[in-house]
């Protein structure tokens, strides 16, 4: 079987009471799995807020999910008003989404805040997904995953090529080291296949097919089919 990787990200979608829901969902169509999933990681990244409830519900289910969230601080503990740090995000997650196309489109970070925040989420032991448009955007070194997301395919239904995905990805792979890198950009149950067969893509990053359970479970059964 190939070391898949697939990370959800629930980007600012559900309440605590929504997430308790989604957990005890995906926990009984994940069952007949649960063997493959000790060994690939699927990794959900939810808003702050449902970190604790979700990091309970896996725990107490025994559910074979690792949590993310999906941004921290660029500084330490301190006098910073709204913001998260790496610390506190540590104690009830280990994964974090960094450089998501829409953190550096709508609250303007930059390439070396994400470096920052990189660095920050490293140190407390977070291990990062850091997310790029293209094979030119710089990747901090240190981070577990690349994320190659073309910002037109997020959201829309159109996806790049498995072929030019493929391309990029072996791209970023030379550049950065980085050896597990994956695809994200409108990435379904119903195309996944076309994507993880393709052998320099490790896994995907779906969005909108991570907030169903219905359809995250199809997609993660038709990624391992896939690739067995
Ligand atoms: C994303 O959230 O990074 C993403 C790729 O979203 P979607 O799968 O909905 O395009």
């Amino acid at each position: 079987m190939k070391n898949l990787f697939i990370a959800g990200n629930w980007k600012s979608n559900k309440t605590n009471a929504e997430s308790q829901v989604w957990v005890k969902d995906i926990a009984s169509k994940l069952s007949d799995i649960s063997a493959d999933l000790s060994k690939i990681p699927v990794v959900v990244c939810v808003p702050f807020t449902s970190l604790s409830v979700i990091n309970y519900a896996l725990k107490a289910g025994n559910v074979p999910l690792a949590l993310g969230t999906q941004n921290v601080s660029k500084f330490d503990e301190g006098a910073y008003t709204g913001e998260v740090t790496a610390k506190m995000v540590k104690e009830v997650a280990d994964w974090v989404i960094i450089g998501h196309s829409e953190r550096r489109k709508y609250f303007n970070e930059t390439d070396e805040d994400l470096a920052i925040k990189a660095q920050k989420a490293k140190g407390t032991g977070l291990r990062v997904i850091f997310c790029v448009p293209d094979d030119k955007t710089p990747v901090p070194t240190g981070v577990d995953v690349v994320g190659y997301e073309p910002v037109w395919a997020i959201g829309t239904g159109k996806t790049d090529s498995p072929e030019n995905a493929a391309a990029v990805v072996t791209s970023i792979k030379a550049k950065t080291k980085v050896a597990t890198v994956i695809y994200g950009g409108s990435v379904t149950g119903d195309n996944v296949d076309t994507f993880v067969s393709q052998s320099a893509i490790d896994g995907v990053l779906p969005g909108g097919a991570s907030l169903d359970p219905e359809k995250f479970s199809h997609l993660i059964h038709a990624a391992l089919a896939a690739t067995k």
